[in-house]
């Protein structure tokens, strides 16, 4: 992935949730807060702006920046804690909700663990989840089935950023959970045939 453009963690979460969504934030800089991205964001502030500790033979470092250019992906970290006994690096993300059903945290947390790898030059065998809504920590198994999910998931980003194009809505219930829908207007934009006719023109341009 040397020389492409670096993927933000974040955008893994967006693509997961709605590729559209994805495309509109990370393609064409389109961003609306709602109560969720709002709460989301405030937690991620507070415990990024703690000064980093070391506390019983542990090192807390808060907001990390990370870029993996081999990887292709780049970011900030909530928090790392570096065990120094072990030689441990663990990354920890907090989630203002509840576990999911679905693996995308994990992803995310793994994308998080590979950076560091490259970073590095170390393996990160675990990453820690913690859930605001249950006041949760759960560990997380960094195996290999997870990190070749993960980067299969980078690769599909990277390939919409490659192509450069929004995809069109798929309307669904994540739609009223999206920050986004009244600059998406996924209702109209779905049935509107200007729109499909625009991308056809497009999709046929240097066929
Ligand atoms: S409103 Fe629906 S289709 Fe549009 S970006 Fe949000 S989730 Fe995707």
């Amino acid at each position: 992935m040397l020389g492409a453009r670096l993927v933000n963690i974040s955008a893994l979460q967006h693509f997961a949730f709605c590729q559209r969504q994805c495309a509109l934030i990370h393609l064409e800089q389109v961003w609306q807060e709602n109560f969720l991205t709002a709460h989301g964001r405030q937690l991620h502030e507070r415990v990024d702006n703690g000064e980093p500790e070391t506390r019983k033979g542990v090192r807390y470092e808060r907001g990390v920046v990370v870029s993996a250019p081999q990887l292709g992906l780049t970011g900030k970290l909530d928090l790392l804690e570096h065990h120094k006994a072990s030689y441990q690096y663990i990354p920890v993300e907090y989630k203002r909700g509840k576990p999911k059903v679905n693996d995308i945290d994990k992803v995310q947390l793994c994308a998080q663990a590979l950076c560091i790898e490259e970073m590095l030059a170390i393996e990160v065998k675990l990453g820690t989840l913690w859930y605001w809504q249950t006041r949760k920590r759960i560990e997380i198994e960094l195996d290999t089935n997870l990190r070749m999910q993960t980067k299969d998931l980078i690769a599909q980003v990277q390939q919409l950023f490659i192509n450069g194009r929004t995809p069109s809505p798929t309307i669904g219930k994540h739609c009223k959970a999206c920050s986004l829908s009244e600059i998406c207007q996924p209702e109209l934009t779905h049935h509107d045939a200007s729109n499909r006719y625009i991308q056809a023109l497009f999709n046929t341009e240097g066929e």
